[in-house]
């Protein structure tokens, strides 16, 4: 009998084990087909390549895994290095199997070239939501671990690099995953390449104390078996040592040494159930003395992986201090093998299905609960359907980008740089060309293919991209680019829109007066300006004739008015109304209690109105009141407006001015219109602070349209110092408005 027979015996012996209700004729037909396309290929290590599977499918089988996963592993590297295909095996074995083995695959070709950590959490994440089914992962870790405990057959730069893969990406997956011996495993041969040096002193200075302590770790042993046997306790107690990479790490990351560690001696316990945990404790802690701080109940709050267990450190007459871990066997089982230990609580179980949404559900449980961080324990949060949202591709370069779901190659040219969107004329994925619209997979690598003489990006593209990143930079590159064509696009939409709404472009441009005002009500300088951003997208048309329609209504409204108000005026006979004498100069300036003169009245009573609230510098005017003193309006005050004023009260209206007043303060309201966010009225409140200005209230309110009103009652000295306020208003984040109130 050839190697590889022989060792496919020993396997199926073993599997016979633990498995007793395994179909070994389905397990041998893959060992066969396996072998058969495998054929003549060698490992590094000389020995035929149909040994490495096997070896794969034996760590499987310790782990307990299902028969489709002994099976997967078997077949593992069948579609990489052979002719063979999914088809094959999903017609020779199962579509599952055939899927597995898929899955297997395209973490294989996955390249983890780069360095960046930024990069290796992308990596570990694409990692986990690639593989989609957890026994995939399960596979992929132990074909790792098998090539990592052959790796002395490859070439120095290959073992600083596979290493490198596995202390960055496997390990931890596999602590992610809660499978602590596995990633133990990886750890210690990675770091053995990695750090030869490093692990060797550890390892040297382990064997020291080892033998130097062999009588006492045996001795503390017995000593706790008796105790706990008198006590009645049925358990079980192991001594063992903290595997090599944890020293390493306490040592050359905190700066310890070897004797300064606390848990480098612990002992295991195990018992039947939760109640006999404690018991335990409160053994241990009277035979020993605790070290203070070091007592960690992992059963009342479990490690985001899962892991259950007491944890305390004592010390004994030695002076020697030592862990203490104490679970029930169940809680081992999960300790070592995390997820795996899943199928290892199933055996037995008849007819369970594995694979299925809710045979996972445990899975997803224990992933989805992994958030909190443990600093020291290497944690990064990874869920297998954690990234649903998310979609990592590859640049040639290997760096991984991650981008929302279904983006296409338009959203990655524009993730590297705007320039390399703007200028693209192709995608290549995987080294196929294909179409601006694929969705990008995970794992793919994506190459753009740029021209000098591209036409730039289409306008279509803003509907096929997926990130707003893409969009965003394609409407900058029409707003710059393009400004012809957007006022041409814009002034299209923008008629059409009229149209709609059953205006006329010549409506609007009537006179220049009008079209300046209609203009400025849509924050534009010029028709271009608006068409522009019409076409660009900065702008809906919908909106921009929503306000200009809104804004002649207004002003016929106030039209009418004004034409009423006339032909009023008309009607009674002339004469008898009396306007604020024109040209009469405005009186002088003077001391005055309260800061405003009014014309021919000294010492008048005088108040400033609510609707405008005037500050010194506004030109203003005064209403004599019925029993109020003077009422002080600005000029431009809408109640103070001529048309406004009723024609009974015309003698009412008087002139009045600003006295020179140093230290008088003059309430006044503004009112500002801003994008909706967190922080804004605090934003406003600072910058009035920063500038001493006396804030009598602030009141925010948020509009349907994701926008903001705040309104401002302030206290300012003049109108120089307000337009200071609101210069500095303006310059906030998210403001686009700040006004005068009544203005
Ligand atoms: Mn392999």
């Amino acid at each position: 009998m050839d190697l590889a027979h022989e060792r496919y015996e020993e396997l199926e012996k073993h599997i016979r084990q633990t498995c007793p209700s395994a179909d070994t004729e389905r397990i041998r037909a893959a060992f066969e087909y396996a072998d058969q396309h495998h054929g003549p290929q060698l490992r590094k290590s000389g020995e035929p390549y149909i040994i490495h599977p096997i070896a794969v499918a034996e760590i499987i089988v310790e782990l307990e895994l299902d028969q489709d996963s002994i099976i997967a592993a078997l077949l593992h590297d069948c579609i990489e290095d052979t002719d063979s295909t999914h088809e094959d095996i999903a017609r020779l074995f199962s579509p599952a199997v055939a899927d597995l083995v898929e899955g297997v695959t395209k973490l294989t070709r996955m390249q983890y070239t780069s360095r960046e950590d930024e990069q290796m959490e992308n990596l570990r994440k694409m990692f986990m939501a690639m593989a989609k089914d957890v026994r995939v992962i399960l596979i992929k870790l132990c074909d790792r671990l098998h090539n990592m405990r052959t790796l002395q057959y490859q070439s120095t730069a290959k073992q600083k690099e596979k290493a490198l893969e596995t202390m960055e990406v496997y390990a931890p997956i596999a602590h992610r995953l809660g499978m602590q011996k596995l990633k133990w495993e990886l750890e210690d041969l990675a770091l053995c390449y990695l750090d030869p040096i490093g692990f060797h002193d550890v390892e040297q200075a382990l064997r020291d104390l080892t033998t130097e302590n062999s009588e006492f770790l045996e001795r503390m042993q017995g000593q706790i078996e008796e105790r706990l046997n008198e006590e009645g306790l049925n358990c079980k107690v192991y001594g063992r040592l903290k595997h090599i990479y944890s020293i390493y790490r306490k040592m050359y990351a905190q700066n310890k040494t070897i004797k300064e560690i606390f848990d480098i001696y612990a002992f295991r316990v195990m018992v039947d159930d939760i109640p006999a945990c404690y018991n335990v404790l409160g053994c241990i802690h009277d035979m020993f003395k605790p070290v203070l701080g070091r007592f960690k109940d992992y059963i009342g709050t479990p490690k985001p992986n899962g892991y259950q267990s007491l944890h305390t450190t004592v010390v004994g007459r030695e002076a020697i201090p030592f862990e203490v871990q104490i679970r029930t066997w169940q809680m081992h089982q999960t300790a070592e093998y995390g997820v795996a230990a899943h199928w290892k609580y199933k055996q037995g179980m008849a007819n369970q299905k594995l694979g299925t949404e809710q045979d996972f559900e445990w899975v997803r449980k224990l992933l989805e609960s992994q958030q909190d961080t443990d600093p020291d324990e290497f944690v990064h949060s990874l869920r297998v359907d954690m990234f649903a949202d998310e979609v990592f591709v590859f640049t040639p370069n290997g760096d991984v980008k991650s981008l929302p779901a279904n983006a296409t190659p338009i959203d990655f040219a524009y993730s590297i740089h705007s320039a390399v969107g703007n200028s693209m004329t192709g995608a290549r994925v995987n080294g196929r060309i294909v179409t601006f619209e694929t969705p990008l997979k995970n794992g793919d690598i994506v190459e753009i293919i740029t021209s000098k003489n591209a036409h730039g990006p289409s306008r279509d593209w803003m509907k096929i991209c997926k990130s707003n990143e893409a969009r965003n930079k394609i409407r900058q590159w029409y707003k710059k680019e393009r400004r012809e064509e957007n006022i041409a696009t814009g002034r299209a939409m923008f008629e059409t829109e009229l149209k709609h709404m059953g205006l006329s472009l010549s409506s609007i441009t009537a006179t220049s007066e009008l079209l300046d005002t209609l203009l400025r009500r849509v924050r534009f300088g010029s028709l271009d300006e608006l068409y522009a951003a019409i076409g660009y997208g900065g702008m809906s048309a919908v909106k921009a004739v929503g306000r200009i329609k809104e804004e002649l209504t207004r002003l016929g409204r106030l039209e009418r008015q004004r034409a009423e108000q006339e032909a009023m005026r008309t009607a009674a006979s002339a004469g008898e109304t009396i306007y604020p004498a024109a040209g009469k100069g405005i009186p002088k300036a003077r001391h005055s209690e309260n800061g405003i003169i009014v014309e021919g009245i000294d010492n008048c009573m005088v108040k400033f109105s609510k609707c405008c609230t005037p500050v010194p510098g506004d030109p203003v005017v005064g209403f004599i009141t019925k029993g109020y003193g003077v009422s002080i309006h600005r000029q431009d005050c809408p109640n103070a407006e001529p048309a406004r004023r009723k024609p009974e009260e015309q003698g009412r209206w008087v002139k009045v001015a600003w006295a020179v007043s140093e230290d008088a303060h003059f309430r006044t309201s503004l009112e500002i219109s801003a994008k909706d966010r967190d922080g804004l009225a605090l934003d406003v409140a600072m910058a009035l602070s920063a500038q001493k200005v006396r804030l009598n209230n602030i009141s925010a309110r948020s509009q349907p349209d994701g926008y903001a009103i705040v309104n401002l009652e302030l206290a300012v000295r003049d109108q120089k110092e307000l337009t200071g306020v609101i210069n500095k208003l303006s310059q906030i984040s998210g403001v686009f408005l700040v006004r005068r109130a009544g203005g």
